[in-house]
């Protein structure tokens, strides 16, 4: 994996509960448009995303915590079911 300068993270030094908000409140909601407008502006939101699929390979949704690379747990995960190699979903025909 190429090397990432986390120097350039436009989450240091903000509030970073923001990437980790729980519940569905408008003030949480609101905070995680926040956190993910923040991460398009990222000039290593690439590299941070490259980095959260390969520290999760494997894990299932819930495996998958916080936004990275603007994408939340959930988007991650249904992210991964569309990468090559994905294993077909439990309970469906393949
Ligand atoms: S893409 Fe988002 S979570 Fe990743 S380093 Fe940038 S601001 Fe932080």
């Amino acid at each position: 994996m190429t090397d990432i300068d986390w120097t350039k993270a436009l989450c240091l030094g903000c509030d970073r509960e923001m990437w980790f908000v729980e519940g569905s409140t408008s003030d949480a909601n609101a905070d995680r448009r926040e956190a993910k407008t923040t991460c398009l502006r990222c000039p290593i939101r690439s590299g941070c995303l490259d980095s959260a699929m390969a520290e999760e390979d494997g894990k299932g949704e819930s495996g998958r915590h916080g936004i990275r690379g603007g994408l939340s747990g959930r988007q991650r995960f249904a992210l991964s079911r569309r990468l090559p190699g994905a294993q077909p979903k439990q309970g469906r025909a393949a």
